[in-house]
C-alpha cells in the first residue's frame, strides 16, 4: 500500500488490511489442501482473474480508462511478477517452436544486460515480451500488468510520474496481490516481486528452478 497509504483514511486502511488478511487465509487454505507444485503454480490464475474482475467492475460502473489494444506506453516500465506467475509464463513460452524459444532467450539475455543496474525510476526499456506492440503472453501476463490503467493516455506518453488512475482499482488489486503473496509465504513458498525479463530467463533456462522453488528456495534471489 506504500504508494497510496498517505491518501487513505483510517477506515480505508483498515478495510485494505482486512482484505489482505482474507485473501491470505483463503490462498493458504487452498495451497494446504492441494500440496503439489502443479497446483501451486496454476492457482495464481485466481489472482489474475481477480485483478481483471476488479478493473472490469470499475468499467461496468461507468469508469472510462484510456487503455486499448496496441497501446503499450506502460510496457517500458519496471515490471515485477511473482514466482508462480513467472513459472506459468515460462510454461506458456515453452510451447513455442524451439527456434522461437532460442530467439526469445537471446532477447531476454539482451534485456538483462540493458536493465542491469537501472533503477526502477530510470527504467524506460521495452518489455522483451512485447511483440508488434502487443503483449505476447497476454493470457498469462502478470497481475501487475493487469492492474495498470490510465484515465489519460497523454500522461502515459509524457511519462509523468503520477499516472491518473482509479484509487479503488489500485487498492483492491494491491490487496489481492499482497494477500496472495502472503498466502503462499504462509505455506513456506517464497513469493515476492521479481523483475520480469530476468526472472523469465531463469525459469526458461534452469530446469531445476521450479522444483527448488517448491522445496522452499528463493530461486530468483540467488
Ligand atoms: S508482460 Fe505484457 S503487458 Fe506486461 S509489460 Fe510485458 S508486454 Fe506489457
Amino acid at each position: 500500500m506504500s504508494a497510496t497509504d498517505a491518501l487513505l483514511s483510517t477506515k480505508e486502511q483498515a478495510e485494505y488490511f482486512a482484505a489482505v488478511e482474507k485473501v491470505q487465509n483463503t490462498v493458504a487454505s487452498h495451497l494446504r489442501a492441494n500440496p503439489n507444485k502443479t497446483f501451486a503454480i496454476a492457482f495464481v490464475s485466481n489472482l489474475q482473474r481477480g485483478v481483471d474482475s476488479i478493473a472490469q467492475a470499475a468499467i461496468n460502473q461507468g469508469e472510462h480508462f484510456d487503455c486499448k489494444a496496441g497501446c503499450s506506453h506502460c510496457c517500458s516500465v519496471h515490471v515485477e511478477a511473482l514466482e508462480p506467475e513467472i513459472f506459468q509464463i515460462a510454461h506458456e513460452l515453452k510451447k513455442l517452436p524451439p527456434a522461437e524459444i532460442t530467439l526469445l532467450i537471446e532477447r531476454l539475455q539482451q534485456h538483462a544486460i540493458m536493465t542491469k543496474g537501472v533503477s526502477v525510476q530510470d527504467h524506460h526499456i521495452l518489455c522483451p515480451l512485447l511483440k508488434d506492440n502487443l503483449c505476447s503472453i497476454y493470457s498469462v501476463r502478470p497481475a501487475v500488468c493487469r492492474k495498470a490503467h490510465s484515465y489519460d493516455v497523454e500522461k502515459c506518453k509524457a511519462r509523468v510520474s503520477e499516472i491518473p488512475e482509479s484509487l479503488e482499482v489500485i487498492l483492491k488489486s494491491e490487496a489481492l496481490m499482497k494477500g496472495t503473496a502472503e498466502g503462499y509465504r504462509r505455506v513456506n513458498l517464497p513469493v515476492s516481486g521479481h523483475e520480469l525479463g530476468q526472472a523469465v530467463l531463469l525459469a526458461l533456462t534452469d530446469e531445476t528452478a521450479e522444483a527448488r522453488w517448491y522445496s522452499g528456495v528463493a530461486v530468483f534471489d540467488e
